[in-house]
């Protein structure tokens, strides 16, 4: 059978995949030569996808209190009961809580029924736990959410940084992808991350650098590039400022070496061309945006932005954490990057929308949104397409809040997740192979994914669910689309509009788009537009921000929150290579489980030997937030004090192993990202 081209729904990469149904509900999975992220790779899990579709523990109907119930039925105590909420306490008393797995076209729904129509702030997503700092920075900095650059800079550059990113268990296409190049043209590669890593092993350079002084690093490569007379001043504002933080920054926060410091900053300033790429480790901190306007700033000082093989890089960890901020899925934002606070951009697009009630403050960001459903200010929940109960910090106390929230609603492809349980009316969605839509990679790029198998039982697309709900709440000409191809093509003409407010998001040249273009549509690097066609954004030197300068900003290098007492350890935690958050898909195949079958405690020796824990052995984790019981694994990898462990275990799939249990719900002050990789524990034997 002919193969369909659609899009790995896993990481960030955004990789093509060539899916060919076999006729009996299989799926042979392939990579797509073709698509410019992976030209033919997959890694374990993309090409595992086809072991995951079966409808074994999928939810198949909806259900109310337990029992099944008709599309109808639900729909209508959905809309009624949000309807009767915002009646009685107005539209803040409700919150939609969604995922960077959504598709473009389920989030820009989602997003316009609450900040057009029930007229609050309050969604976000579980973006906000994987890359808001990276948002917020750029903001910062570029007066927009803009990535400036593309994969192929990766490989073009002379060296690359890698910080805080395990890039070969969590993008591995994109490790492939610089691995080659460094083969092909002698890259050098620096990671700095406290662990050693399986990213290392193609490292010229690892820094262990202390956990939480990233910023620490780059004010020290920062001080040297202006004592080097290296700053490219003409289009920046802020300098003095920035550089005065940076002089000021001690080398000893870092707790490297004289020596490992010097070699980095020499690395670096001999590189003509330097790309910088980042991930969880640098944006799951409490002070996360600080450290990508850190990283940035050492960019915009040397003018290595924007030009072939050049510049500061954010890895999303979701397959389209891009999308949800380009649809306006975070509860500080509009759609099409247009910005909640300014008037005029609230004005385009209530008009655009003709929305009788827009939002006219940020809503509450995840922790606090999570913090408003304990205390009773949000009595209606819709959490869609993610497990907060057990992948959010503080998890027992989110799954206890949701268990006492008036009236929860979950859309979800599973009968059984640790949310799911906690629902008053649960929605089946379908999953990836089931739906039609695009989603956004890391790099801008806008791919389609597409439907290759019929939904699993009953099961419908979240957009259609959203728009259903919308219609009957009273707005059924607003949503009114009777497919994804029309839902993108009014998001690509709000894009039109933003685009002419200054926005960068412009993909106008899909407004009016065909159902025959919209399945068609090959994979594009946004803005798209009349005057613009994807490329690198501000090697020319202009920049988004009022004064079209980019911006540094002073940053004053924060140590993470202090362990000690009773809880002396710092818990840093993350993902394994073969599964994807609370692996209701990638637990479905054997394969992928044969990797890391179970949770564990990594434990430096000297810990472990101190605490009289043996190789394989089983830990008590306690924080003041809960505790987790882990198989040890006795590694030099991990620093003495600072043992790791993952995050994909579940109450249902390891009741005693569930990390975000442990981890507290601080946040970064600026963009609300919780600090996922530093949560003080004690450990002992259990
Ligand atoms: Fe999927 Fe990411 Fe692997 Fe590519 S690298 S196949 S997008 S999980």
């Amino acid at each position: 059978m002919q193969s369909i081209r659609t899009t790995c729904p896993y990481c960030g990469v955004g990789c093509g995949v060539l899916a060919a149904p076999d006729g009996r509900g299989g799926l042979g999975i392939a990579g797509d030569p073709d698509h410019p992220a992976n030209k033919g790779r997959l890694c374990v899990k993309g090409s595992a996808l086809g072991e995951t579709i079966g409808h074994a523990g999928r939810l198949l109907a909806p259900r109310i209190h337990g029992r099944e119930a008709g599309w109808d039925e639900a729909l209508d105590l959905v809309a009624r009961r949000f309807s009767e909420t915002i009646a009685e306490h107005g539209p803040d008393s409700v919150g939609f809580y969604v995922s960077g797995q959504l598709l473009t076209e389920d989030y820009y729904v989602a997003n316009k029924l609450m900040k057009g129509f029930i007229g609050s702030g309050n969604i976000d997503t579980n973006s906000r736990l994987c890359m808001a700092s990276a948002v917020a920075g750029h903001r910062r900095a570029f007066g927009t959410d803009t990535v400036p650059g593309l994969y192929e800079d990766i490989e073009l550059a002379d060296t690359v940084v890698l910080v805080g990113s395990n890039l070969a268990w969590c993008h591995p296409v994109l490790y492939q992808r610089l691995a080659a190049a460094r083969e092909a043209r002698g890259t050098r590669v620096v990671v700095v991350d406290p662990r050693r890593t399986a990213t290392c092993d193609i490292a010229d350079l690892h820094l262990p650098l202390a956990p939480g002084s990233d910023s620490a690093l780059f004010n020290l490569l920062l001080a040297e590039i202006g004592r080097k007379s290296e700053i490219c001043a003409d289009n920046l504002e802020g300098i003095e400022d920035a550089m005065a933080a940076a002089r000021e920054t001690l080398p000893s926060t870092t707790g490297l070496a004289h020596s490992q410091i010097r070699q980095f900053l020499d690395l670096w300033l001999h590189s003509d061309k330097v790309v910088t790429v980042w991930s969880q480790g640098v944006n799951q901190s409490d002070s996360g945006t600080d450290k990508v306007n850190a990283i940035l700033n050492c960019h915009l000082a040397s003018g290595r932005i924007g030009r072939p093989g050049m510049g500061p890089f954010s890895v999303t960890g979701q397959p389209n954490a891009m999308g949800g901020r380009e649809v306006g899925g975070l509860a500080n934002m509009l759609a099409c990057h247009l910005e909640i606070e300014n008037p005029a951009h609230r004005e385009a697009v209530r008009a655009f929308w003709n929305a009788p009630r827009m939002a006219e403050r940020p809503g509450l960001k995840a922790v606090d949104m999570f913090r408003a459903v304990e205390d009773g200010r949000i009595k209606a929940l819709w959490i869609i397409c993610t497990n907060p109960a057990a992948t959010m910090p503080e998890a027992d106390r989110v799954a206890r809040a949701i268990a006492g929230c008036d009236f929860v609603v979950v859309s979800d492809i599973m009968a059984r997740t640790d949310t799911v349980r906690l629902a008053h009316v649960a929605l089946p969605a379908t999953g990836w192979g089931e739906k039609d839509g695009t989603v956004t990679n890391s790099e801008r790029r806008i791919s389609r994914q597409r439907r290759t198998l019929a939904p699993a039982g009953r099961a419908r697309d979240d957009w259609r669910i959203l728009a259903e709900v919308g219609r009957r709440m009273g707005w059924p000409g607003a949503f009114g689309w009777t497919s994804p191809a029309e839902v993108f093509a009014e998001h690509a003409a709000l894009s039109g509009i933003a685009g002419g407010l200054g926005s960068d998001f412009d993909i106008s040249a899909h407004a009016g788009i065909t159902q025959a273009e919209y399945d068609a549509l090959e994979p594009f690097l946004w803005p798209q537009s009349a005057g613009r066609q994807g490329g690198r954004f501000f090697g020319d030197g202009r920049f988004h921000t009022p004064s079209g300068r980019g911006r540094m900003v002073a940053v004053t290098p924060r140590p993470p929150q202090p362990v000690g007492g009773d809880h002396p350890f710092r818990l840093n935690t993350g993902r394994v290579r073969d599964h994807w958050h609370s692996m209701t898909r990638t637990g479905l195949s054997p394969r992928l489980s044969r990797h890391l079958a179970e949770p564990f405690l990594e434990l430096h020796p000297s810990d472990a030997a101190r605490l009289g824990l043996a190789p394989a052995s089983l830990a008590e984790v306690e924080s003041p937030q809960g505790r987790a019981v882990l198989r040890v694994l006795v590694s030099d990898r991990v620093a003495p004090g600072h043992p790791f462990a993952p995050m994909h275990w579940t109450r249902e799939t390891a009741p005693s192993g569930r990390v975000d249990a442990l981890v507290p719900g601080t946040v970064d002050p600026v963009s609300g990202q919780p600090a996922l990789k530093s949560a003080p524990v004690a450990i002992r034997p259990f």
